[in-house]
């Protein structure tokens, strides 16, 4: 099963990435959580889009086609779930051709969608986990210990792409160039909706809803 979700910023796509890879046994490709990756590490793509992820843009399509392929050769033989991947039409089209050289194809794209209002609020109390990538909401999705990861135990930091400005300029991004994804989707009968409102497990029991639906 190759699934993709997408959604402005905030919606809360990497706690869904989370629940959704372990309920269904998928790999996940969040090239958002790779960006920031290569960044830490001062690696030559991670100065290369460092800029772009700062003044919250997307970085060059180039970039993301590298990182796509070698994830695609390296899991090839199980479950894939894309999150953050493809954001414009350009990366859709490519990300078939390279899903088609490796004789695989994308079953489902679910959106999460939520009003402008309740992202901005989210996205203040947005924290995350520095070494393991893992995203909380202090207010929705709060880790178990104060401001601490579960899982790795450090304590979680702010985005620094989640300050106001910077989260406007995303979702502008998105409604420009990740929008038109819906209608492409559409006309491939691939596209489903789902409300970001709610708790993370009454959002995750409608995702199910789709996901199992869509594979009976
Ligand atoms: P995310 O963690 O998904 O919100 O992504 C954070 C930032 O990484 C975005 O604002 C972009 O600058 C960059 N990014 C992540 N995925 C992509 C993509 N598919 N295409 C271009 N830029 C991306």
């Amino acid at each position: 099963m190759i699934l993709l979700l997408f959604g402005p910023p905030g919606v809360g796509k990497g706690t869904q990435a989370d629940l959704i890879a372990q309920h269904y046994a998928l790999t996940t490709c969040s090239t958002g959580n790779i960006l920031r990756e290569e960044i830490a590490r001062n690696t030559e793509l991670g100065t290369a889009v460092k800029q772009h992820l700062e003044q919250g843009v997307l970085v060059p399509d180039n970039h993301l086609f590298a990182l796509i392929e070698h994830f695609l050769t390296a899991h090839k033989n199980g479950g894939l779930l894309f999150d953050g991947f493809p954001r414009n039409i350009n990366q859709a089209m490519v990300f078939e051709t390279l899903l088609n050289t490796v004789d695989l194809k994308l079953d489902l794209a679910i959106e999460m969608h939520l009003s402008e209002n309740d992202i901005i609020d989210r996205l203040a109390h947005r924290r995350y986990c520095r070494r393991c990538g893992r995203t909380y909401n202090l207010m929705t999705n709060p880790p178990q210990e104060d401001e601490l990861c579960d899982v790795c135990h450090i304590p979680l930091v702010q985005r620094n792409d989640d300050t106001e400005e910077v989260i406007r300029r995303r979702m502008k991004v998105y409604t420009e160039e990740t929008h038109p994804l819906i209608t492409h989707y559409t006309s491939q009968n691939k596209y489903h909706r789902v409300s970001a409102q709610g708790t993370k497990q009454e959002i995750f029991a409608r995702i199910t809803k789709i996901v199992n639906g869509n594979s009976a």
